[in-house]
């Protein structure tokens, strides 16, 4: 089998979005004298899909989220002229040329995501030419569904926030993740206030319901080190990215002091990134995302990397690419979900894009056995609500 082409779009959202709130979410913008909208900067409201195509006529579908427009132009010039004429079974050899050929501007960041984004269409291609699901090349099912926990509860309006985590509760998830909106520019005031939105939800949620709590590399290590006492009655299953990806050190401070475990990876790329962080005993939970970290190949090897550090893997943002990780690894104990709700921060986008993602019930999503690859297509309708750039 050949390729014969590859195809990039940018799909970009025209419908309605919902602002946010001022304190929805820290970020790593909150630590400069910005206006108070400065959450805006980091919502992606643009998607690229990378179509891959062969001469048995199998189509492999990939997709990444950050920056598309550059993301597209990664694919276009360096990665599409490796590809055509190559066999699509070559994922190991492709992935290296791939790395190798963008190595001097890419490595991490956008260069890794354009390799995702193809690494994802060239497993979908094997799934489909051999007529299985891609958990089932990676060693099949480990669990006969996936629990997944509800990542959402934005709202710094307390009882909008207890309404919300009522309704994660009822309909039946058995852990849910929250974000914080106070970080080191407002003080002591805006710990409070980070503690009050903590309390709220475990009031609501009991303690038989895991809570987590998202700070998105808002905060420093000065600040996270004062936060953890505070936090640590409430009993989080982890903190997810209190400092900036680049300070490892900051993160392995925080897992030292042995208050909550800590979560991270989301921002993190390659087999040699994880490496670092494993060593450097600086995470609890690895959240790498498939379709930056390098792919399902890179994801794979991390996958086991992380078994034998006994580190779970609790893959960032939910979506086919990492469930089919999530369901072939007993390493993998959930993954992350985001409830089908109006266009907010840009997470949800996907559900207006592919058909075929899983919806939870009662707490879990399933992969079916009999739909190959990703199991993902495009929307036949609904694609009007974006801008689509060839
Ligand atoms: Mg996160």
């Amino acid at each position: 089998m050949k390729i014969t082409d590859v195809r990039t779009r940018v799909f970009e959202w025209k419908g309605r979005t919902v602002p946010p709130e001022p304190h929805f979410c820290t970020n790593p913008m909150d630590m400069l004298e910005l206006p108070a909208d400065s959450m805006s900067s980091f919502r992606f409201h643009s998607w690229l899909i990378v179509e891959v195509f062969t001469d048995a006529g199998h189509v492999g579908l990939g997709n990444a989220a950050l920056s598309p427009r550059l993301t597209k132009q990664v694919i276009d010039q360096y990665l599409k002229p490796i590809l055509i004429g190559q066999d699509p079974f070559d994922t190991e050899f492709l992935w290296q040329y791939m790395y190798r050929q963008t190595m001097a501007f890419g490595r991490k960041g956008v260069g890794m995501v354009a390799i995702s984004a193809v690494d994802l269409a060239l497993w979908d291609i094997l799934g489909k030419a051999a007529g299985q699901p891609i958990f089932r090349l990676l060693g099949g099912r480990t669990k006969s569904k996936i629990p997944v926990y509800a990542s959402r509860l934005y709202d710094p309006n307390l009882k909008n926030l207890a309404a919300e985590a009522s309704r994660y509760k009822e309909a039946g998830y058995r852990a849910m993740k929250m974000r914080f909106g106070w970080g080191p520019t407002h003080g002591a005031a805006g710990m409070q206030r980070n503690i009050e939105l903590v309390r709220c939800i475990r009031e609501v949620i009991g303690n038989e319901i895991d809570l987590m709590a998202e700070v998105y590399m808002g905060w420093n290590l000065d600040y996270a080190r004062r936060m953890l006492p505070l936090l640590e009655p409430f009993n989080l299953r982890w903190l997810e990215e209190p400092v900036i990806p680049d300070d490892i050190q900051g993160l392995a401070a925080l897992r030292a002091a042995g208050r909550i475990p800590i979560a991270s990876g989301e921002h993190e790329f390659t087999i040699y990134g994880f490496r670092d962080l494993l060593e450097a005993k600086a995470i609890d939970y690895i959240q790498f995302d498939t379709n930056r970290v390098g792919g399902i190949t890179q994801a794979r090897k991390i996958a086991a990397l992380a078994e034998a550090h006994s580190v779970p893997v609790i893959p960032h943002a939910g979506q086919m690419h990492n469930y089919h990780i999530v369901m072939a690894s007993l390493n993998s104990p959930m993954a992350e979900y985001f409830p089908v709700v109006d266009v907010e921060v840009g997470n949800e986008l996907f559900w207006y894009i592919f058909d075929g993602e899983p919806v939870a019930e009662n707490g879990y999503i399933n992969l079916r056995d009999d739909v190959p690859g990703l199991g993902l297509q495009l929307k036949e309708s609904g694609l009007s609500d974006f801008n689509i750039t060839e």
